[in-house]
């Protein structure tokens, strides 16, 4: 037996003064942008991955199989790689072109591009690749207890760092974004493992894939007829079973906001943080101006309130894309004075000052 191969990192937990002047209290970001695959993504994904060896003994000619062309079929293909297996993406042909290389570079046996929808491309694998080829393993981007487990270790991490830091280890609430749910699934699991269940949780999505939070406005599980949000990563169009249970506790509480909200998120983070991430991610930042955050909590937030903002990371972002949403979506900047105090106030193209 070889040594236990490490899928995932203990990530950074960052005090950021800009974000917190802005926020109104004191926010820390868990930098899972630093995972291996740039995505929290690594921790249940590379948990998986790791089960299932376990389990199965580490059968050769094990070949591990996604059908994500974003951040999940990243992560399946780094993990794999680390483990010493290989690992192929099977997606449509929408996916863009600098993400099919992205999932090259890290080393998948091939990527298969194939169907219009992503519904196309994984039955394609499912019903055609998996049954051909006995020793492929499925591997699902959010809905299994195994990728939970794998999230889950983000809390005790978290508790750690803070009592490095803080009198207290325990945080007044944790903003995370949602897609299929998988990640908030893992949080919840790793809150009540720690013994404290009833830490705030404020799951995010963006309008046009808030499909829990449609959800909990219709009071059952739904499926969003399609996604209308450039934030794909949480274009699940309907959350796992598991997800909905736990949004339904009293410390669970829904936000959407929109596209422009969440570029903003991308843009003032790069500014203030030099971190890049995609809107996925950015969309938790924006929380933290406006007052959206206090308002969203539904309470009033103090200087000494810990706040910890799980920034989940995605490789879909490139300088140009963050310049590109900057002038796109220019109008927020004026529609909602930010303090000059906060530096990415002072950095707007064409001097937008406030
Ligand atoms: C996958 C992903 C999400 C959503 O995670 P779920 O587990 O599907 O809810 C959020 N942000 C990023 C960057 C992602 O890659």
């Amino acid at each position: 037996m070889s040594s236990e191969k490490k899928v995932f990192v203990e990530t950074p937990l960052h005090e950021s003064a800009a974000l917190s002047k802005a926020a109104g209290c004191r926010i820390f970001l868990k930098l899972e942008n630093l995972q291996p695959s740039g995505s929290f993504k690594s921790r249940g994904i590379g948990h998986y991955l790791s089960t299932h060896l376990k389990a199965n003994g580490s059968t050769t000619g094990t070949h591990f199989y996604s059908s994500s062309g974003g951040n999940a079929g990243l992560a399946c293909v780094v993990a794999a790689r680390t483990l010493g297996y290989p690992a192929s993406v099977v997606v449509p042909l929408s996916t863009k072109p600098m993400m099919i290389t992205k999932i090259k570079a890290v080393g998948a046996t091939e990527v298969i591009q194939i169907g219009a929808s992503w519904q196309e491309a994984d039955s394609y694998l499912r019903e055609v690749i998996l049954v051909e080829n006995k020793n492929g393993v499925y591997v699902p981007p959010f809905d299994h207890p195994a990728i939970w487990a794998g999230h889950s270790t983000i809390v005790p991490e978290i508790m750690e760092q803070l009592s490095r830091v803080t009198s207290a280890n325990r945080p007044d609430a944790i903003v995370c974004s949602v897609g299929g749910g998988g990640l908030f699934a893992g949080i919840v699991q790793g809150l009540d493992a720690a013994g404290c269940p009833d830490v705030p949780i404020l799951a995010v999505e963006t309008a046009g894939a808030e499909s829990l939070n449609a959800a909990l406005k219709a009071g059952e599980l739904i499926t969003l007829p399609g996604i209308n949000s450039q934030a794909t990563s949480l274009g699940a169009v309907r959350v796992s079973e598991r997800a909905f249970e736990y949004a339904q506790r009293s410390n669970v509480r829904s936000a959407v906001y929109n596209d422009a909200e969440a570029a903003m998120g991308c843009w003032r983070l790069a500014d203030d943080e030099r971190l890049m991430v995609e809107l996925a991610c950015g969309v938790n930042v924006a929380v933290c101006y406006g007052g959206r955050l206090e308002k969203a909590l539904g309470k009033k937030l103090t200087t000494e309130d810990k706040v910890v903002i799980v920034l989940c990371g995605g490789s879909n972002v490139t300088v140009d894309m963050l310049a590109g949403w900057r002038k796109e979506y220019a109008y927020i900047e004026k529609e909602q004075a930010v303090s000059n105090e906060i530096p990415s106030s002072l950095t707007a193209p064409n001097g937008h000052r406030h």
